[in-house]
């Protein structure tokens, strides 16, 4: 694993005063083999801890910093340098921008259409998505369950096998409805063949696209760098998305791709929900593969999910002690919504590592949700009201212990308590006043 390699290495400089020859090299050495077992390819790790090595050489080590600190500041800025230094925008400008989606099977592209479809939307777009994947019939399903889900339309035609037809259909059928951006999914193979690469070089050539974006499953590894530049060699494509950065990632495939194909990663895929899609930020990408967490991405992530008119009803109901089982439970959704809990775990500073070892499953909520649905819908508005023969009732429903419910009302009565204390400004003083 990259990140522990990297502790080891940071390791041979804890405690040193200064950034000296030899303490670097020992390092760089190190770090040199994380990346290379990280799947980066022997030039670029080279060239990196060359770089690093000699910028870190001509630093004065501040008081204030360690060699540890400053070290990862500049590897920090060298990385995010390597993966283009900044974010790359994609070309919408033109109406309707046309964007061709390629990659091998399972890469991702029917899932990261569904969430660009989302994505674009929320910048006030009207996309369209055109269903070019006609070896698989469940693809057109796939896209059409993924479609309705963002509420985005589907241009799909089940009787066709003409790939070029499909897309130019797509468009047309796009342009009539008055849709600015059109995103043509695409079918794959399970490895490199020349049928697809001549096939998705057609819909190429006929579509004239403005962006075609290139997906790929950072946890393939050193075949994703292959594969990338198969891809780039023939179709010359925009930009880069690599997929399930949410799993035991390989960062190392975004600064490879990077350095092989030289062309921006644009998004990455940090899920399965439509949601979990983020905009590539060079330098917090760094961040993460040096294990400083993205406070910046979680920030944004949770920004973007909870309304901000929701959360001024919501404080309205805590200040007068409203808030009822029912919010209790929409705030449940709200942070599933958020996506996959480890992955955000994961995003907090210190957290990443610790959260390796424990098992974070997706439904830890399931058994509050099965309690809270229990409940008849007196009793979420009354949290109060629930006694003992309730509790009893409410457990026999949700398949759990009496104890279980207890415990939960008795959380949530807390949970209440204190909200209630931080959302008036005059009881929150009271409170600090009366703090050591
Ligand atoms: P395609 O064959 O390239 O169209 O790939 P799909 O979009 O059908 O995705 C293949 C599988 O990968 C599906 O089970 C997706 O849910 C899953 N998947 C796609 N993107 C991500 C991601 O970013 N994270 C995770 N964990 N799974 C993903
Ligand atoms: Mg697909």
């Amino acid at each position: 694993n990259l990140q522990d390699k990297l502790d080891r290495a940071f390791k041979v400089l804890k405690g040193q005063g200064s950034i000296t020859e030899i303490n670097v090299a020992e390092t760089m050495k190190e770090i040199r083999k994380a990346l290379l077992d990280a799947d980066v390819n022997y030039k670029t790790a080279k060239a990196f801890t060359d770089e690093v090595r000699q910028k870190a050489l001509g630093q004065n080590v501040l008081t204030a910093v360690s060699p540890g600190q400053l070290l990862t500041k500049i590897m920090n800025d060298e990385l995010a340098a390597l993966m283009g230094g900044e974010v790359t925008e994609l070309e919408t400008k033109a109406n309707p921008t046309i964007i061709l989606i390629a990659g091998l099977n399972g890469a991702g592209k029917t899932t990261f259409a569904g969430k660009l479809a989302l994505h674009l939307k929320g910048k006030g777009k009207k996309p369209l998505l055109v269903a070019g994947d006609m070896y698989r019939p469940a693809a057109v399903d796939q896209l059409e369950v993924l479609g309705t889900s963002v509420g985005v339309s589907v241009y799909a035609n089940r009787d066709s096998k003409d790939p070029v037809g499909i897309a130019l259909e797509g468009i047309a059928h796009g342009k009539q409805n008055g849709n600015n951006v059109i995103i043509i999914d695409t079918a794959g193979r399970l490895a490199i063949d020349e049928s697809l690469m001549n096939e998705i070089s057609e819909v190429k050539a006929k579509t004239q696209p403005h962006e075609i974006l290139f997906v790929v499953d950072s946890m393939t590894g050193q075949d994703a760098v292959n594969t990338a530049k198969v891809f780039n060699d023939r179709l010359d494509f925009t930009g880069v998305v690599l997929t399930k950065l949410d799993g035991d990632t390989r960062g190392g495939a975004a600064l490879s791709i990077k350095s092989v194909v030289n062309k921006p990663i644009k998004f990455i895929g940090t899920g399965e929900k439509m949601e979990a899609l983020d905009v590539f930020y060079p330098d917090r990408m760094a961040s993460r593969i040096l294990g400083m967490g993205d406070v910046v991405s979680l920030v944004e992530r949770a920004q973007m999910q909870f309304d901000e008119k929701e959360a001024a009803e919501l404080q309205k109901k805590i200040r007068k002690n409203k808030f009822d089982f029912n919010d209790f439970y929409n705030q449940i959704q709200q942070i599933k919504k958020m996506g996959n809990m480890k992955d955000l775990m994961g995003m907090i500073p210190g957290v990443g590592k610790m959260m390796k070892n424990v098992d974070i499953q997706d439904d830890a909520f399931k058994s509050i949700e099965a309690i809270i649905n229990s409940m008849t819908p007196f009793e979420k508005e009354n949290p109060d009201a629930i006694q003992q023969s309730r509790r009893l009732r409410i457990a026999k429903g949700s398949g759990s212990k009496v104890e279980e419910v207890t415990k939960l009302i008795k959380q949530f009565e807390d949970m209440r308590k204190m909200m209630k204390q931080f959302s008036n400004p005059a009881a929150a003083a009271a409170m600090m006043k009366g703090m050591p």
